[in-house]
């Protein structure tokens, strides 16, 4: 085959899995988008010829580094440390970093992948980069948390900047972790610049960021809804999860009238039938957040509730789903289950909770699917509002900023929509929100030329 002959899907998989062994979780993201790009760009030459979906398929960089620290014990302890810097066509790169112990290459580079289309369709200046490390903070006390951050920001700095790479939070990295790496970046460096995300509000955070990603995911599917003409009002809806997406994903749905059922933990999930309040939300904020504790705790608490341990809420009836743990959290038997309850809409707020097998499943059946990269966009978009106003040093007021994240989940509704129409009448957002995404970091690439 010659070299500019185009290869097919399948042939770009065999590439992409020969080029990144083991990486499985990669493969599956760089499946999810090709799939609808290659059809997207069957007849546009252009984005053939310049190889761009094999070029945004190869992070520009992959920085992965020792981090030793200290425990309370006096034990040296090795961790490893990433950033993968996948794609800066649109802007600086942008995405959060993760300390979970399921921390490897492969799940970072799926979800810098991820973030590159996410962030091209908040229609903010923001390119696709994540990081992080196989350090666990569950257990560890305030000074050992910090001696980590401390070492591994003390390798990150030199690989950063407020116009390189802004990293945010992630799993198991919340405003105490990012407090610590900032300082650590000002120490090493001397500059108070805004070189991270999802700061405290005293020094240089954005009102709204905390909530963002769940109230976006929830905005993300009232749009949805209305398409079908029904609303949020009067339907049961799960979640899982219990950390920051869940909570906040949760109040905004109880807020705009829904019933939510279910939380999660790694432990489980508690199912409570009476739904949830702004009471028991904040109750579980308290208790997942500042105390770290298990969700299970919620029925000592909250007497109508049960817990069903080692188990998903997705066996729960209800017409929403909201996963919003981590990935792959719904398989395809999950979503035939939720689909033969009645499901009608499942949107995303954590990243790639859904796997293809259930996706399917989920487009097959005609049930509305708001994909991660556009409905749980409303954090990384707040994070760019964070740098803004850290570039002009100024710290815009709560409501405007509540204004500005419904508009941005509007547009990247309509943005999704403009792709997602199918000849029978399905509103399919996967691919909406795919080439979309692409699109505009395709565009940019080719005005750069080979580079
Ligand atoms: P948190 O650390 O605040 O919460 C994560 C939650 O998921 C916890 O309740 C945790 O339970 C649970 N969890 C983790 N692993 C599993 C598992 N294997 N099975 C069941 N539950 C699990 O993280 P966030 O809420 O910030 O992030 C959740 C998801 O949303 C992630 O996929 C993240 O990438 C995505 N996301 C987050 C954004 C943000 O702004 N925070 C932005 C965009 C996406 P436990 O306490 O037992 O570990």
């Amino acid at each position: 085959m010659a070299v500019n002959d185009h290869v097919n899907l399948q042939q770009f998989m065999e590439g992409v899995k020969r080029r990144n062994p083991g990486e499985i979780e990669f493969h599956q993201a760089v499946y999810e988008v090709a799939v609808d790009i290659f059809d997207f760009i069957q007849d546009k030459e252009q984005y053939h010829e310049a190889q761009i979906l094999r070029r945004i398929a190869e992070p520009d960089r992959v920085v992965s580094f020792r981090v030793c620290w200290e425990d309370d014990d006096n034990n040296v302890r090795v961790q490893r440390g990433y950033r993968v810097q996948n794609n800066n066509a649109l802007g600086p790169y942008k995405g959060g970093l993760r300390f979970h112990k399921t921390v490897n290459q492969s799940v970072l580079k799926f979800l810098a992948f991820e973030q590159t289309f996410k962030n091209s369709l908040t229609g903010l200046s923001l390119g696709g980069g994540k990081g992080g490390s196989d350090f666990n903070p569950k257990g560890k006390s305030d000074s050992e948390v910090m001696r980590f951050c401390q070492s591994f920001m003390t390798e990150l700095y030199r690989h950063v900047g407020e116009d390189t790479d802004v990293p945010a939070g992630d799993i198991g990295v919340g405003p105490r972790e990012i407090g610590y790496m900032f300082g650590q970046y000002k120490r090493i460096t001397n500059r108070y610049v805004g070189v991270l995300t999802g700061k405290g509000l005293e020094w240089g955070g954005s009102r709204v960021r905390t909530e963002a990603t769940g109230y976006g995911a929830v905005y993300f599917l009232e749009d949805m809804l209305r398409q079908i003409k029904r609303e949020i009002e009067g339907l049961t809806i799960t979640v899982s999860g219990s950390g920051n997406v869940a909570t906040h994903a949760a109040e905004k749905a109880v807020a705009m009238g829904g019933k939510v059922v279910t939380l999660s933990d790694s432990g489980g999930y508690i199912h409570d039938p009476d739904g949830l309040n702004q009471e028991k939300i904040d109750w579980v904020k308290q208790h997942k957040g500042y105390r770290r504790g298990r969700i299970e705790d919620y029925v000592k608490e909250f007497k109508n509730a049960s817990f069903h341990a080692d188990k998903t809420p997705w066996e729960v009836p209800c017409e929403v789903a909201l996963p919003c743990a981590t990935q792959n959290e719904v398989n395809e038997d999950d979503a035939r289950t939720l689909v033969n309850n009645g499901l009608i809409a499942l949107a995303e707020g954590a990243n790639m909770p859904t796997t293809n097998d259930a996706v399917s499943v989920l487009r097959e059946a005609k049930v509305l699917f708001g994909p991660a990269k556009a409905a749980n966009a409303g954090g990384v978009a707040v994070s760019g509002l964070e740098m803004s106003q850290n570039s002009a040093r100024l710290s815009w007021e709560e409501d405007q900023l509540h204004e500005l994240l419904r508009k941005i989940m509007r547009d990247i509704h309509s943005s999704c929509q403009r792709y997602a129409e199918q000849p029978d009448g399905y509103i399919d957002y996967a691919r909406g929100a795919n080439i979309a995404g692409f699109k505009k970091v395709a565009d940019a690439m080719l005005a750069f030329g080979v580079v």
